[in-house]
Parts: C-alpha cells; structure tokens; sequence
C-alpha cells in the first residue's frame, strides 16, 4: 500500500492539524459540521516533507491521488477541470500547521487560459467578471510559480486605469481588462521566454510545487524565526473549488472575527468589500466597508453570517477569524481558525468565556500567553496631557507610541539599531516590511483596514498601530508626508521629525507626548487572581527603591526577593563619599566615609520596607568590585595628559594650582590602577570584600537594623532578610553571619527593640551548589542568583558571550536558547536542584527562592515550579507575568 498524500475535505478533522495543516483541518471540520464549504481537497505536509527528502521531486503518485480526488469534486459540481464549456476553477492554498498570515502565497481561479477564460465568460455570461479573474490569475500565478515581479503587473494595471480613466479595478471595462490580460501575457514571455501554461494540469502542478518551495522562503523562515516555529514541519497545500466574489453587486469578499481582536469586546467585528476577490480587502486595495453595514446591504445573509459566527464559537471553544465570500447572494465559508488578538483582548475573552460557561477557569488561565501580557503592562497616553491632534486613522492596535518619521523598512531597523525610536510610515506594509515593523514602536500607513497587513501584525507584536490613515499624503520620493490637520490648515511631515500615534483611539499627534504606566485592571485582575488560587509558587520583585517597591505591589508582588544595595551607592550625590570610602588609606578614613554613608542607606531601607510591610524583603550586601565606583584609568590619562599640556603655556602664578590637580589625579590614577582586576567578575568582589573590609557590611547591616528599629517603634510588621551575596564556602557565610548577628544585637541593645531578621544566601557559583548541605546550615533563606550561576555553570562571560558568539551558537542550534534568558535545566538547572534539596534536607526550615533574571521567565518559571522552589522574583514589570506563568505551570 502506497502512502495516502490526499485528502477530501470530508475525510478531514480539527484535530489532525499536523497532517492536513490548520487551514486543511479546518476546512474538513466545518465541512463536517455542515458548513458551506467550496468543495476540496488537502495535500499533507508528509507530501511536503517527502518532496524535500527526495531532491524536490513530487511522490511517484501524488499527482494520481490528486486527480482522483479532484474528479470527486467534479462530480459534487457538475463541472470538469480545464472544460471547453464550464470549467471548474480552483484555489491553490498553503496551509501550514501553526498558521503564518500572509507569509506564503494562494493562487486564485487555476484552470483558466485563453480558451476557458470565454468558456466562463459564456456560462456565467459575464465577460468582465472572467476577464478579471483571468488578470488576476495570471499575475497571481506568474508572481508566485514563474517568479515575475509583483510590480511589474501593477505597473501595467495601473496603465490601464489610468488610460479608461478608472479610479479602482472594479471599474475597469471587459476591453480594458483584455488589454491588461494581453500586457500581462506579454509580461510573462519577456520575463520567462515562455508562453503563460495553457494546460490546467500543468498549471495545478506547478502551483502545488510552489506552495510546497514556499514553505522555505525567506518570509516564511523569519515568520517561523520570530515565533519559534520548528524548521522541519512542512506545509499542505488546499485545492479547493472557487468560489466568486467579483461576478457583479450581489457578491463580495471578507474577512471577520467573532469579537473585537483589539479590545476583546463581544461584538463581530470584520470588514468587506462587494464586488472584489481575495485579498482584496487585507490588502488595503480599495477600503472596505464594516461588517455591520451588511446587514443593511444584504440581510438575509448578514443573518446567516451571524449564525454561523455563533456556531463556530460554540465549536471551537474560542474566538473565530473567519474568512468568507458571497456569490450571487450565497455564503461560503473559506477559513476559520483561532483568532490572533491582542492581550487585552485575550484576557476579557478568556474571563468572558468563563462567564458565558465556555470554557473553565483553567482553560482561561491557559488562553492567556504570560509573555503577551507584556503588551499591558506597556505605556500609554497621559490623558491629562495636552495634544495637538494632527489627524486620525483606524485604531488599528493598542498602546502608544513616540518616534521619529521613517518611510522606509530598511531605514527603519538601520536606524533602530542605531538606538533610534523609530515610527514606521507607509501607504501600506507588506511582509517585506517586516524587519521595518520589528525595528519600530509603532507603525502609521495611510491605507488599508483593521486586518490589513500592518494591523494584524502589530497587533501580533504588540505595537502600536494607526492604519487607514486616508487623509495623510505620503511622498516616498520627498520623504515626508502632508495632511490637512483637523483644524483645516495643510501641514507636512518630514524623515526625522517627531509623531506619535494612539493605536487605541487612531489618533496621530505631533510631536512627543507624555505616557502613563501601566495598571491593573477588571478582566485581568480577575484573570490573576484566578491564577494566584492555582499557583504553589510565591511570586516576588526585584526592586531597589521605594518607587519601584510600591509599582511591584501594585502588580500583586509579595515581597521583594533582591534588593541591590549598590544602585544606591551609584546615586549622583553619594558617589563621591563612597570613592572617598573606597580610596582611604587607613581604616579611620574609611569609617569616616562609611559614618557618612550610614544615615543615607538607612534611608534606602526605611522606605522600601515600609512599602513593602509586612511583606519580607531580601537586601543584599555589597556585590560588585569596587573598582566600578571609580573613575576610568584611561580618562584619567588623558586629563592628566592634558594638564601637563596647560602646564606648558600658562602664566607663572598659575602653574602651582595645576601641578596640585595633577598630584591629585596621579594619586587617583595609582588607585584606580591597584584596585584594577584582570577578571573582576571572578575577582574580590561580593562576601570577599566584606570579609575583607568587614567595616562596609557592618555599615549596611547597621542602616537594615537601625531602619528596622525605627519601622518597629513606629508600628510597621517588617521582615528583612539579610543576604551575603557570591558565597562559595560555608566559613564565608558562618564569618558574616557572626558579623550581622553581632551589629543586630548592638542594635538591639542601643534601641531596646527586638530585631526581627534573616541572614542567607545568593547561590550563584557552582561550589555553593555542590557543597549545600553544609551552607544551609548556616543559612536561613537560598536564592539563585541565576545570572551569575549561569555564568560561572558555564563559564561564559555573559557582557561578551551575547556580543560575541551566543549568536551564532542559537542561530546555528549548537545550543536551543540563549541560557541568560532560558533557563539551562540541564546544567544550571540541574545544580539548582540538588541545591535546594541538599540545603533542605540539612535545614528543614530552608527557603528557596530564585531572583536572577530567569524568575520573571514563563519557561524558567515552570521549572522553577518543578523543583518546589518557595518563590521566584522578577522586575515588577514581570510580576503579573510570573503569576499567569505559575499558575501555568500548575495546570
Ligand atoms: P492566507 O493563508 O494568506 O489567508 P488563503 O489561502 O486563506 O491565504 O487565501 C486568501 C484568500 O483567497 C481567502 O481569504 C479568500 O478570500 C481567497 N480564496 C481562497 N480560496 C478561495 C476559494 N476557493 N474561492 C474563493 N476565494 C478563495
Ligand atoms: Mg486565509
Ligand atoms: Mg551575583
């Protein structure tokens, strides 16, 4: 028995994805639910996959299965493929398993030539209607299998227009359509040296050879980059019988989702365009009506459409994207899957379901990408903020954005990388842009709906995005654009000046305009709670000021899990008393400046466990070299060299001031010098420098214990946990242990307040981890330090290894994910493990938390839900995040 390659729509289901692509599985399902589907047939993604594996050549009988399939489809509608007389026409279509909007191309009306283009003509007795799908045909087929450039057939068709004076396509006369048919068949033996195929066969296998190479075309294999989408899947391909939305006034084409993709909102939401085929309405051709205006133009199948909406939701379980055509007054279906949405939309829908009992609170959780919420927790439009409103298009995907005008993809990712903020302008994008819309914050094009190209897209990638903006005048060749403002006065834009544009309310605004943070709120409050019912793991931030302790809070953070003490000492003012600190010759000096510092840090800490009350909160001590407080040998140099330059010209009097400058920066420059490291990140940095300058740390358990006292006289529960960061062996900890215990007793006794505290530790070096039965004896509380474990697990440095080959090493899949954003569970992981349960298992009463980077990452978190960490502590930008995620990785 030979392979199955085909499939009938009818011999299809939802649930065989993998075989049939989403689109083919699709089809199937909504054929069998009784839907009105074109009849068709799938090709699997094993023909795809047999065709690489065997040099690009077709299985011997694929083309067989093909026209036996094909004649079922005839027989459905009395009509024969390349007949003289009615000839069946068809779609080719790509359909991979995870779907890829616009990234590979569908050929529409297949079968047509020169003979049964009259054919059709003569049956539907409509020349215009035949001509027009034979122009589109041939410039679709030509583009996609002969490789003839897309704006060569533009160029041409705009000729036409032009020369009849038409302003759209639909407008174009049976004569003039002739003349773009001829210019294009005339095309396409210049380009190719060869006549446009006749023979329908030939053209059906071509197109299937298409669709299967357009699984490894670049836009493809960026789409399957992006979203991580593995290489080796393949595609099917859908042949399936047309149907025509181009045939007169009672047809039309169009595209819709069951509810509202940017806000969620429980309405149809969609547009269509009468008279048109294809992609006509995504490709922001002509704009296209809203989908509520159908059911004034056509009710009876407004209502139909309605219905079937319902249907598919009921189905599905889910928010529908639908594609659909009328022919003469009759609606077929042409495509149903999952809607993309944004995530404010995913999170009403996904809590709207569970009310309308569709779907478990489970199931909602599981709706909602913890990534995706990022999007929400993203910035918008101060609406205090007085804006000059320039004009507005259609709100095409939420959220704010400031930038300055590009008009080109290019231009726009050279000048992202440049560190520019970058808002993209086009009449329309195409997939070619989409570098162009990555480097962006937000994209502005002047044609085209709310599913056009750019919408979808940027929705997609959470950016903001105004389209539809008709009443922008974009000049490529300038670079800039005009618009007469909605005060009626003509202004223009140029390359390099400031917009901004609301992609929630479609306005475009001069200028920059002041954003807001982010806040919780209804749905995804109640989203996150449910979450926090289901999640084992306590969800912690990162935070190193009362400002961001409070928005962490806000974000639902129980606590803070890392609080770096040295982003208070980098504070403009105090700067120079911790040089002075760091630079004393004697151990007097250095108190004097560390008696300076004391009132400030005890500062620090008083407001942040005061937000945070009665919450715990980890504070680590002192980490970095000390070196990274002082200024840079080299420019030291070089003003010393330039005042030994002055010395030479300055008048007399002058000259003792400067030599005392110098005297000073020489001095300077020779610290600096002994303090230099060759690898400082492996160098006397973290419990090494409290070891040996064991007055730093006692300063800052000082300022933790005196700021402790004071919240306790004042009525405050607080919990500080005192962490000694990079420790590798237990006599480290138990000798700073001792010293913490010892100025929290002379605390005690000065203010006569019982302190309460913690002391532990940051695992972050392979020989903590190796040796955590002896250092949990001596510790309260395990955090992994993971950027430093991962780090030193390896033995990358992570400054250079991103720059340098981490790269190329994902790129090229020596390794899957770069391990200082993926947690590696194999190696850093797997230390981790046996840390946590050696330290517990030596001290029952050990807690384990994580705080690097990692503790705010939706995969990370799983694992760290695997290993029964306590708690994971991200940026509190990614506290909601780690809620869902932990949730997550219960369910
Ligand atoms: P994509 O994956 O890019 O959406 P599709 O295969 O869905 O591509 O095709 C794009 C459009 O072509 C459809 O939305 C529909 O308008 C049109 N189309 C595809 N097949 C048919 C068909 N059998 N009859 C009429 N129009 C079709
Ligand atoms: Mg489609
Ligand atoms: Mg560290």
């Amino acid at each position: 028995m030979s392979n199955k390659w085909v499939y009938l729509f009818e011999e299809g289901k939802a649930d065989m994805k993998s075989l049939l692509g989403g689109k083919g599985a699709n089809l199937a399902e909504m054929t069998n639910i009784g839907l009105p589907v074109p009849p068709g047939l799938t090709i699997t993604t094993e023909a795809c996959n047999a065709y690489y594996d065997n040099d690009k050549n077709f299985p011997s009988d694929l083309m067989n299965q093909v026209k036996e399939a094909l004649q079922d489809v005839e027989t459905k509608l009395g009509k024969k493929f390349g007949d003289s007389k009615d000839p069946l026409l068809l779609s080719v279509r790509s359909g991979a398993v995870f779907s890829m909007p616009g990234m590979m191309d569908t050929i529409l009306n297949l079968g047509l030539n020169d003979t049964t283009v009259q054919a059709l003509a003569t049956a539907t007795e409509n020349e215009r209607f035949a001509l027009d799908c034979y122009r589109r045909f041939i410039q679709m087929y030509s583009g996609v299998v002969l490789d003839v450039e897309h704006d060569d057939f533009e160029h041409i068709l705009e000729q036409v227009r032009e020369k009849q004076g038409a302003k759209f396509d639909n407008e174009l006369t049976p004569a003039s359509l002739q003349e773009v048919v001829e210019g294009y068949k005339s095309l396409v033996l210049q380009n190719t040296g060869r006549l446009f195929p006749q023979d329908p066969m030939e053209q059906l296998e071509g197109a299937i050879h298409a669709v299967f190479e357009s699984w490894n075309n670049d836009r493809a294999k960026i789409y399957r980059h992006i979203h991580k989408i593995p290489d080796n899947l393949g595609t099917a391909v859908n042949v399936q019988s047309m149907v025509f939305g181009n045939m007169g006034s009672d047809c039309g084409t169009g595209v819709a989702f069951t509810r509202n993709p940017s806000t969620g909102e429980k309405i149809l939401y969609g547009e269509y365009l009468i008279n048109a085929q294809g992609e006509d309405v995504v490709a922001g051709i002509r704009t296209p009506n809203h989908i509520s205006t159908l059911q004034k133009e056509m009710p009876v199948v407004f209502d139909q459409f309605v219905e079937i909406c319902q249907t598919l939701e009921k189905h599905y379980r889910n928010m529908q994207d639908i594609e659909f055509t009328i022919q003469g007054g009759k609606l077929w279906m042409l495509q149903t899957r999952n809607g993309k949405r944004t995530a404010a939309a995913a999170v009403k829908i996904a809590v709207d379901m569970v009310d309308e009992g569709l779907i478990t609170k489970d199931e909602a959780i599981m709706r909602v990408e913890p990534e995706h919420l990022d999007q929400l927790l993203h910035r918008r439009i101060d609406p205090e903020a007085k804006l000059t409103v320039v004009t507005t298009g259609l709100p095409a995907s939420p959220g704010a954005a400031s930038g300055t005008i590009v008009f080109n993809a290019d231009e726009a990712d050279a000048r992202n990388k440049a560190g520019e903020k970058i808002i993209l302008v086009r009449t329309e994008t195409t997939p070619d842009d989409i570098h162009g819309i990555i480097a962006a914050q937000g994209v502005l094009t002047s044609r085209g709906g709310m599913t056009s190209h750019a919408a979808v897209v940027a929705r997609q990638m959470g950016k903001a995005c105004v389209c539809g903006c008709e009443s922008i005048r974009i000049d490529y060749a300038k670079e800039e654009f005009s618009v007469f403002t909605e005060s009626g006065a003509k202004q223009t834009f140029k390359k390099g000046e400031l917009i901004s544009i609301d992609g929630g309310t479609g306005r475009v605004i001069d200028g920059e305009v002041p954003m807001l943070e982010p806040e919780l709120t209804g749905e995804f409050q109640t989203l996150l709670t449910w979450a926090d019912e289901v999640r084992k793991l306590g969800v912690r931030a990162n935070a190193d000021n009362p400002e961001e302790a409070k928005q962490a809070r806000e974000f639902g953070a129980a606590g803070i899990g890392l609080t770096r003490t040295e982003h208070m000492f980098m504070a403009q003012d105090r700067l120079p008393i911790v040089q002075e600190m760091i630079l004393s010759q004697s151990q007097e000096e250095r108190q004097k400046a560390l008696n300076n510092l004391l009132p400030m840090q005890q500062q620090d800490f008083y407001g942040i466990l005061k937000e945070m009350s009665p919450f715990p909160v980890t504070i680590r001590l002192l980490d970095p070299p000390l070196h990274e407080f002082l200024p840079n040998a080299e420019e030291l140099l070089v003003e010393i060299t330039k005042l030994n330059c002055a010395l030479e010209v300055v008048a007399e009097e002058e000259k003792e001031a400067i030599r005392t400058e110098i005297d000073n920066k020489e001095v300077l420059l020779r610290n600096v010098r002994q303090l230099h490291e060759f690898n400082p990140m492996l160098g006397h940095r973290g419990c090494r420098l409290g070891i040996t300058y064991p007055e730093i740390y006692a300063m800052q358990a000082r300022a933790i214990f005196q700021a402790v006292a004071q919240l306790v006289q004042e009525g405050f529960e607080v919990e500080p946990e005192v962490e000694i960061p990079l420790v590798v062996h237990v006599n480290e900890l138990a000798h700073l242990r001792k010293l913490v215990e010892d100025v929290a007793d002379a605390v005690s006794a000065e203010t006569g307040v019982t302190i309460p505290y913690t002391v532990g530790t940051m695992i972050e070096v392979p020989r903590a981890a190796l040796t955590a039965e002896d250092i949990a004896l001596k510790a309260d509380f395990f955090s992994f330090g993971t950027n430093d474990l991962t780090q030193t697990t390896f033995g990358f440095s992570r400054d250079d290894a991103e720059g340098k080959f981490l790269g190329y090493y994902t790129e090229n899949k020596i390794i899957t994910d770069n391990p200082f954003i993926v947690l590696d569970r194999q190696g850093v992981g797997a230390l981790m493990k046996m840390a946590a349960e050696k330290g517990r298992a030596a001290n029952p009463k050990l807690l384990v938390g994580i705080c690097g980077e990692h503790g705010g990452e939706p995969s990370s978190i799983e694992f760290c839900h695997l290993i029964n960490l306590d708690f994971v502590s991200c940026s509190p930008y990614r506290v909601p995040i780690a809620r869902l995620a932990a949730a997550q990785a219960v369910i």
